[in-house]
């Protein structure tokens, strides 16, 4: 070869070597992200709803009807499905707030709400519901009270129990005071006192201490999170960032992150849904499946979200929304018979303890799921792809990886 030729070879191959350092350095994020997260070694299926407890009293036929759905399905280890459903612990006592103008709450274990604890509890009996901390209200009472929209101060004051989704979206993050928009952080003092009030009602109400929080919106703020681990709360449910308040226009904003399964701060693990299943906006079993099969791929747990809206605002929307589940948990152990469904408090102790029976441990065998998580992000696979790092990564994760050992474990702890 000639010396011009040699010339052009090392001038093509400096070229492409930048624009790989380019591609890997405005990745690396991405890319840190794919390793950091744990690659389990069998298909992992958690049910989660929010939204649950105080509330209209047609919850409790709802979580019978959830509860005798989920209970017709075995996993290999002869476990049902598991709903692990957040809990909203009081609502308003408009009467009560009207007479006296001052803020007062009926909480879930108040005998008017007798029947949907009772239902919940029927649940855990049948190990099918697992209970997991929203919060003490779906709001922050004193931006409720300081609200001067009529709607608000007629919702307020109505006869209980009042529906929460009713009001408007800004008004139902409770960790931030959206009484005005942008919305104004809480003080560390209040937030404290406040996780310590919800924690020992839960204690009260369910017989044990919350162990998994679901902040409600998604959002909320370090402070609370350091309340939430001082009061006992080991793991907190994210969608992989953490919004800090309510924008101008009432939106999650402020968003900090991005986190992935594992990750840890202050003594709290984080758990991040993967999707959603919520048949009343068109995310049904189908959807829900997808999304599984993807996760799946990925060595991922798949955590799906899901809401009470779908089974007690309609009666014809809650026979479609069981009818769905009852679809979903057949097909995803049909699709993936060695699937174990778990409760979110479950896969919390198993991703905290690292557990080698669930998780993989040896970087060969998690070469193929930090290859498939690859594939599926989007704007940098399309790079690797212009780059020819996607040829060159497949032969290199054909060589060096490994298929993953067989799981021996059949059930959580
Ligand atoms: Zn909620």
């Amino acid at each position: 070869m000639s010396w011009s030729w040699n010339l052009l070879a090392a001038g093509v191959m400096l070229v492409w070597g930048a624009a790989v350092a380019a591609v890997l350095l405005a990745c690396r994020g991405a890319i840190g992200r794919a390793c950091r997260a744990p690659v389990f070694r069998r298909p992992i299926l958690v049910l989660e709803s929010d939204d649950w407890g105080a509330g209209p009293l047609s919850q409790a036929q709802a979580l019978q009807q959830i509860a005798a759905i989920l209970a017709r399905h075995r996993d290999g280890a002869g476990r049902h499905p598991v709903m692990s459903l957040a809990l909203v612990l009081a609502v308003p006592d408009g009467p009560t707030i009207a007479a006296g103008g001052a803020y007062r709450r009926v909480e879930l274990d108040a005998p008017p709400l007798a029947s949907i604890l009772a239902a919940l509890k029927d649940g855990l009996a049948r190990h099918v519901f697992s209970l997991q901390l929203h919060g003490h209200e779906h709001f922050w009472p004193p931006a409720l009270v300081a609200s001067t929209d009529p709607a608000v101060v007629g919702w307020l004051r109505r006869a209980p129990p009042a529906v929460t989704e009713q009001l408007p979206s800004h008004l139902q993050s409770r960790w931030v005071d959206a009484s005005r928009l942008p919305s104004a952080p809480l003080p560390a003092a209040e937030v404290r006192s406040a996780v310590d009030a919800e924690v020992a009602a839960y204690r009260r109400i369910v017989g044990e201490p919350p162990a998994v929080v679901v902040p409600p919106t998604f959002v909320w703020t370090r402070d609370v999170e350091r309340a939430w681990a001082a009061a006992g709360i080991e793991f907190v449910v994210t969608p992989g960032w953490r919004s800090t308040q309510r924008n101008a226009k009432g939106l999650p904003d402020g968003d900090e992150g991005p986190i992935v399964n594992g990750d840890r701060a202050d003594g709290l693990t984080y758990l991040v849904r993967t999707d959603y299943f919520e048949p009343a906006r068109g995310r049904d079993a189908a959807y829900a499946l997808h999304a599984l099969s993807k996760a799946v791929a990925e060595g991922q747990p798949c955590i799906l979200e899901n809401h009470r809206d779908n089974f007690i605002l309609d009666a014809e929307q809650c026979r479609r929304s069981l009818e769905e589940l009852d679809a979903l948990c057949a097909a995803a152990l049909r699709q993936h018979p060695e699937l174990r469904f778990l409760s979110t408090v479950e896969l919390g102790r198993i991703l905290r303890s690292g557990d080698p029976q669930w998780i993989v441990q040896s970087w060969r065998e998690r070469l193929p799921f930090f290859w498939q998580r690859l594939h599926h992000s989007g704007r940098l696979w399309k790079l690797m792809r212009l780059t020819g790092l996607a040829a060159l990564g497949t032969v290199l994760v054909a060589t060096f990886g490994r298929q993953a050992a067989a799981p021996t474990a059949g059930t959580a702890s």
